[in-house]
C-alpha cells in the first residue's frame, strides 16, 4: 500500500465515539500538486467520498474554475475528517487527539507550497517548514447565510480570490 492509500485508510479506520456521527471522509490527493484547500469538516449532504461535496461543491468547483484549477489538479482536505453535527465537543477533542496528526502527515506527505485555509483551526505554524504561502478565506458555505442574489454573492466571493497567488517556483 502506498502513503496515499495508507493515510486514506488510516483516516477510514478511525471509530468516533459520537454517536450521531456519519462517517470519515479523507481528502482528496494529487500529490504532484504543492496546492492545498482545506475546509473544516465534511458536510452532513457530502457524498462521504471526498471534501466539498455537499451543498458547497458547486461554489467550490467555482473557485477552483475560477483558479484556473480542477480537482485532479490540487489536495483538498478538511481538519477533522469525521464527520459529528457539530465543530464542538466530541469533534474539538477528536481534532486534538486523532485530526491533527493526521493533518501533519498530509501536510508532510504533500509539503504545499500554497495553501488556502477556509478555517481559524488551521496550525498555520505547522507551515514554516515548507515555506507555504499562506490564505485564510471565508468558507464556501458562507455565501448560504449571507444575502444577496446568487450571483453578486458568486461573483463578490470569487474576487476575494484575486490575490492567490497560484503560481508555483
Ligand atoms: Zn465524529
Amino acid at each position: 500500500m502506498d502513503e496515499v492509500e495508507q493515510l486514506k485508510e488510516d483516516i477510514r479506520q478511525f471509530q468516533c465515539q459520537n454517536t450521531f456521527c456519519k462517517g470519515n471522509v479523507p481528502g482528496s490527493y494529487v500529490v504532484d500538486s504543492k496546492m492545498l484547500f482545506v475546509g473544516s469538516q465534511p458536510s452532513p449532504l457530502s457524498d462521504m467520498q471526498e471534501p466539498f461535496t455537499g451543498k458547497d461543491k458547486d461554489i467550490f468547483d467555482n473557485l477552483l474554475t475560477f483558479l484556473n484549477l480542477s480537482r485532479k489538479t490540487v489536495n483538498i482536505t478538511n481538519i477533522i475528517k469525521c464527520c459529528c453535527p457539530k465543530l464542538q465537543g466530541t469533534a474539538i477533542e477528536n481534532y486534538q487527539r486523532v485530526w491533527q496528526p493526521i493533518l501533519i502527515r498530509e501536510l508532510d506527505m504533500i509539503q504545499p507550497k500554497v495553501v488556502v485555509s477556509f478555517t481559524d483551526y488551521f496550525p498555520e505554524a505547522a507551515l514554516e517548514k515548507y515555506g507555504s504561502k499562506y490564505y485564510r478565506r471565508r468558507h464556501p458555505a458562507s455565501l448560504f447565510y449571507k444575502y444577496g442574489s446568487e450571483e453578486e454573492k458568486l461573483d463578490q466571493y470569487l474576487n476575494t480570490f484575486r490575490d492567490v497567488d497560484i503560481e508555483i517556483e
